[in-house]
């Protein structure tokens, strides 16, 4: 603990990477644990790609209204783990967050620069015409469509494209994640697998960075534990609680 606290106390530009772990103590399953989404039910995945939703976009709303109803209530909290990393920027720290959630819980707890490598659930656009809405319009039909009108005044009606990054999309905001990796001095990993590439990478490609240092904290452990100078085997939401943070 005192060892951690150092850490952070020496760290002035911070780097975060966190994944599905970071949000089950809000009460959202992450996919790869015992219960958890993917573990459920394989064919899931397959019709959460971008070519079965190319190929079927009115069958793949009720699977992903199914598949996300319970983020898409917006009755999810932050808990703990999210609030610490807030109040590290409210210290004056650069925290960069770079999350594989779609839930929106780190900016809910006030972190100011959150980069949602897998998009967000909250909103969609149109394939057609690119006219973008948020959620209440998401949940008003079925399979929602564009409601804009075209130059002869006729509504669009295109089947709307979520921003949740599917299997065949490209993962966004990777570039900025290595700019700020370069400047960070500290990698925090949280609640992530590392399995789903390329976040997968990150801790391997950190190491490459003199002077990195890097901490995970995550129940179980990945593939790469020993890439790490600090690995916590805790609960993020618990930890953090351990370190004062409160609700
Ligand atoms: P994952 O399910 O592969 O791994 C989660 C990891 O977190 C596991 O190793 C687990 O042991 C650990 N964990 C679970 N609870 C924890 C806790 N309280 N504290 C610390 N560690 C904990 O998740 P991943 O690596 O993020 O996999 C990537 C995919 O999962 C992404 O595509 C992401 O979009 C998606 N996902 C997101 C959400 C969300 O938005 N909250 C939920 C489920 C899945």
């Amino acid at each position: 603990m005192e060892a951690f606290k150092s850490i952070l106390h020496e760290a002035q530009r911070i780097v975060v990477l966190t994944g599905a772990g970071m949000s089950t103590e809000s009460g959202i399953p992450d996919f790869r644990s015992a219960g958890g989404i993917w573990t459920e039910d394989a064919s899931r995945m397959e019709a959460m790609s971008l070519d079965y939703f190319l190929s079927h976009p009115r069958l793949f709303w009720p699977k992903f209204k199914e598949l996300f109803q319970m983020k898409m209530s917006g009755s999810f909290e932050p808990n703990e783990g999210h609030l610490l990393l807030a109040e590290l920027e409210k210290q004056g720290k650069q925290v960069d967050i770079f999350t594989q959630n779609i839930d929106g819980l780190h900016k809910k707890a006030g972190s100011r620069h959150v980069y949602e490598l897998h998009g967000s659930i909250q909103t969609a656009a149109c394939p057609a015409c690119g006219a973008r809405y948020d959620l209440p319009h998401l949940l008003e039909r079925e399979v929602p469509e564009c409601t804009a009108a075209g130059n002869n005044g006729d509504i669009c009606g295109t089947v709307l494209k979520t921003d949740v990054v599917l299997f065949g999309d490209a993962v966004m905001h990777f570039d900025t994640l290595y700019e700020k990796l370069d400047q960070a001095d500290l990698l925090l990993v949280i609640g992530t697998s590392l399995e789903v590439a390329p976040a997968r990478f990150v801790p391997e490609d950190a190491s490459l960075i003199p002077g990195m240092k890097k901490v995970i904290i995550n129940i179980e452990p990945t593939y790469c534990d020993s890439l790490f100078d600090m690995v916590i085997h805790q609960k993020i939401g618990a930890f953090a609680r351990s370190l004062g943070i409160k609700k």
